[in-house]
């Protein structure tokens, strides 16, 4: 019925949500910086690796260049050039200067001299001279070398003006005797001049320097080159490089490998774990953050649906209240627009809750309306709603009853319930409820009109005894109507109460004198257009609507400004149980007697049993207030309401007046047994006895015989106007032994 705060698994399952989200957001940023740092440590070392290509392929280049510089040094010379063309050679002259010399001085490892013919006169290997037959080996890699040098001097392209600073020459790498070598063939060229010879036709030089691995370790150790060395085929070992070596031509005739330096990898692998450490722990950091704040956002989450529950329920009850009942009456009556089907509303207001509240005190009056709110819900289904509209007002919302009758049901079990007795502060309480019922779409298809309807059934239902319901009806609309025009019209006489507003006075008679003693003041409603009016017609709607105060107010001044005429009378005036209740009940008596200055003595206000039976503690309160400054209290038609003999002593008040029924009753046998009984506790307790109502002299003289003290009625006089009262003292016509008659 009520919706349950269930924050406790709204937390667990909202956290559970939040939680992935993060998890993967941060495993993403991270992944991100990880792949960035990798990817940034791999750039690096291409750019490093790039370096270190390109310084391989200079340092081949230039170690081929020195190996031709170093040739020069003995090519370029007349000597030389005039050796070559001696026969026989002389051997010795060319180990010393063009052969042994290269490998002992520049780490030539062959040299061969080829005559202008281009046949090898001089071979030196290994530091040896050899026979130059030894040519052969290396005349596939030589002989090309050394036609295109012939071809390039023979075309005129080199040495123009005389010998060239660097004389021409062509080298190549090669593999020569299975191993990588740089060939270089050079010229022998007359450095003075003096010794000409046709271009092309020259003596030439052939140095071979391999290139061992000595070499290549040589070449690493200076560039920062780890492990470099010479291998067949590019190697395949992670972490290596390898770069093709190439001929002239473009034949790969080996790789140069060595381990590069990866400046990118070694960063990333020192920082690598750090950076990674970092983001873990940023990571879980933003995780607790999060998580924090999602707290947070289900705290105030949490806080907003308590503050919606409040605002749509009953603080006392759990129930719904009022703004939430409408909400779903509203959505009820729309869905049975569209569908059809039937909806029920019930009123429900609990008779005498306001008896409990007063005699046994604000908590217990808490604890019943729990206690009600209980066994209201246990009498409907789980899918209606039963709502606390305020006070002691529920309602309940049927929701698709298979028929009238079934609304009638639920009704009588909830009457049932109701009317069980509750424990309530150690005592039992009896109370009961009146339900007004209206079905949608019978009595109406929006809330308003629903509603109203709902409530004046209930109207009706109290109306006709409490604990019952009563389901609305068409003509119970014209009693509110006419209900509702009488308020609107009373409110109108009350502007203008000098006009409409008149009090009568109906005298009172001593039986034992015979004389008028007093008058009771009661109120006449001149209608503009339906005439005078009886109170019986508008009383009770005055004290519905809350009018009665200010009607029971203009009345009381009226009646004591009245009485100021007749000294030697007694004034009774009617108070409705709602004035008693009003704290500023006794206070307007007061001003009213100090401003008219009448002896308090001579006023007398009559209560009801329901008035002084209520027990509430404003009554009982403004009871003793008003006999204080020395008003009396008549009890009002004694013998109608609950009070029963037993109970007049207990009942503070002055007089009694015995009602008409009893009076109409004195004739016969147990009617006068009835009103004896009265006379004789009454006297007993020291109260004064009126009887109202006498209509007969077989009444009178009944009263009389009987002991009543005074009498009232028509056979006396009916209630007349101010002037008849005067007008009865004046002309001394008042003994009871005349029969007034009431004018208008
Ligand atoms: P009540 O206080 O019992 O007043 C007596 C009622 O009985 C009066 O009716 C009066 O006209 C009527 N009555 C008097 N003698 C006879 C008789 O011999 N036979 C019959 N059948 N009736 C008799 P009324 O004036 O219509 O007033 C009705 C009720 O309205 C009063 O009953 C009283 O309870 C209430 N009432 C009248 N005036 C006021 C008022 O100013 N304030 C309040 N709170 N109630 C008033
Ligand atoms: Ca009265
Ligand atoms: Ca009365």
């Amino acid at each position: 019925m009520f919706a349950p705060i269930h924050t406790r698994k709204v937390r667990k399952s909202e956290a559970a949500r939040f939680a992935p989200h993060i998890v993967v957001a941060a495993l993403f940023i991270v992944m991100l910086i990880v792949g960035f740092l990798i990817w940034s440590g791999r750039e690096i070392d291409r750019i490093a690796s790039e370096r270190d290509r390109s310084i391989v392929s200079l340092v081949l280049a230039q170690s081929i260049e020195r190996v031709g510089h170093a040739q020069e040094s003995s090519t370029v010379w007349d000597d030389a050039l005039r050796e070559a063309r001696r026969r026989p050679i002389d051997q010795d002259w060319m180990d010393l200067n063009l052969g042994i010399w290269f490998d002992q001085y520049a780490g030539f490892n062959e040299v061969y001299v080829l005559s202008s013919e281009s046949v090898p006169i001089y071979a030196m290997r290994g530091g040896k001279r050899k026979v130059p037959e030894t040519y052969i080996a290396i005349e596939d890699v030589a002989d090309p070398l050394v036609m295109r040098l012939r071809r390039t001097r023979g075309s005129g392209k080199v040495g123009v003006g005389g010998v060239p600073m660097i004389s021409p020459g062509a080298s190549d790498l090669a593999i020569l005797r299975g191993r990588p070598a740089i060939v270089s063939a050079k010229p022998i060229l007359s450095d003075s001049g003096s010794i000409v010879q046709k271009p092309g036709s020259e003596p030439v030089h052939i140095g071979v320097v391999y290139l061992d691995n000595d070499f290549f370790a040589r070449l690493g150790s200076n560039y920062g080159l780890a492990q470099a060395r010479y291998e067949i085929s590019p190697s395949r070992a992670w972490g290596e490089a390898s770069v093709p070596l190439r001929s002239r031509d473009g034949d790969v005739i080996g790789y140069f490998v060595w381990h590069p330096f990866a400046p990118g990898s070694e960063v990333t692998r020192s920082v690598g774990p750090v950076v990674l450490l970092v983001l873990l722990l940023s990571a879980v950091v933003i995780y607790l953050l999060a998580g924090r704040l999602a707290s947070r956002t289900l705290d105030l989450e949490e806080s907003r649906s308590e503050a919606r529950h409040q605002a749509l329920h009953d603080a006392l009850t759990g129930l719904a209240n009022r703004a939430m009942f409408e909400g779903r009456l509203d959505a009820a009556l729309s869905r049975c627009r569209r569908e059809g089907g039937l909806v029920g509303l019930l009123y429900i207001d609990l008779d005498r809750f306001k008896q409990v509240n007063d005699s046994l005190g604000h908590p217990a009056g808490d604890a019943l309306i729990r206690q009600v709110a209980r066994r209201l819900t246990s009498e409907v289904r789980g899918y209606d709603m039963v709502a606390r509209l305020g006070g002691d007002e529920f309602a309940v919302l049927v929701v698709e009853p298979e028929s009238r009758e079934a609304i009638g049901q639920i009704c009588e079990r909830i009457v049932a319930e109701i009317e069980r007795p509750f424990d309530v502060a150690g005592a039992q309480a009896f109370i009961g409820a009146s339900i007004g019922v209206a079905v949608a779409p019978d009595h109406g298809a929006d809330r308003t009109e629903l509603t109203r309807r709902a409530d004046i059934a209930l109207y009706k239902a109290k109306m006709e005894g409490r604990s019952r319901f009563t389901f609305f009806e068409a003509s119970m609309d014209e009693v509110v109507r006419l209900r509702e025009t009488t308020n609107r019209e009373l409110r109108q006489a009350l502007l203008d109460c000098d006009e409409q507003l008149k009090v009568f006075y109906q005298p009172v008679y001593s039986t034992v004198s015979g004389r008028m003693v007093a008058v009771e003041a009661l109120l006449r409603w001149n209608h503009p257009v339906n005439g005078l009016v009886n109170p019986a017609g508008f009383i009770q709607q005055a004290e519905e609507s809350g009018l009665i105060e200010v009607l029971g107010g203009w009345v009381l001044r009226k009646a004591v400004d009245d009485a100021m005429a007749w000294p030697d009378l007694r004034i009774s005036v009617n108070v409705s149980p709602v004035q008693m209740r009003s704290r500023a009940f006794v206070d307007n008596v007061r001003a009213v007697l100090n401003e008219t200055g009448l002896d308090p003595r001579r006023l007398e206000l009559e209560l009801t049993e329901t008035a002084l039976m209520s027990a509430s503690e404003e009554v009982s309160a403004s009871l003793k207030a008003l006999r204080r400054i020395g008003v009396a209290c008549a009890l009002d038609d004694f013998g109608t309401g609950y009070s029963s003999l037993s109970h007049i002593r207990d009942i503070a008040v002055d007089r009694i007046k015995i009602d008409r029924s009893f009076v109409h009753a004195v004739n016969t046998g147990p009617g006068a047994a009835l009103v004896e009984a009265i006379v004789n506790v009454a006297r007993a307790n020291g109260l004064n006895l009126t009887a109202e109502g006498v209509e007969t002299e077989a009444q009178l003289s009944h009263l009389r015989s009987l002991g009543c003290h005074e009498v009232q009625g028509y056979l006396l006089s009916r209630p007349v106007p101010k002037g008849d009262i005067t007008r009865l003292l004046e002309g001394g016509a008042h003994s009871f032994s005349d029969t007034g008659t009431e004018s208008s």
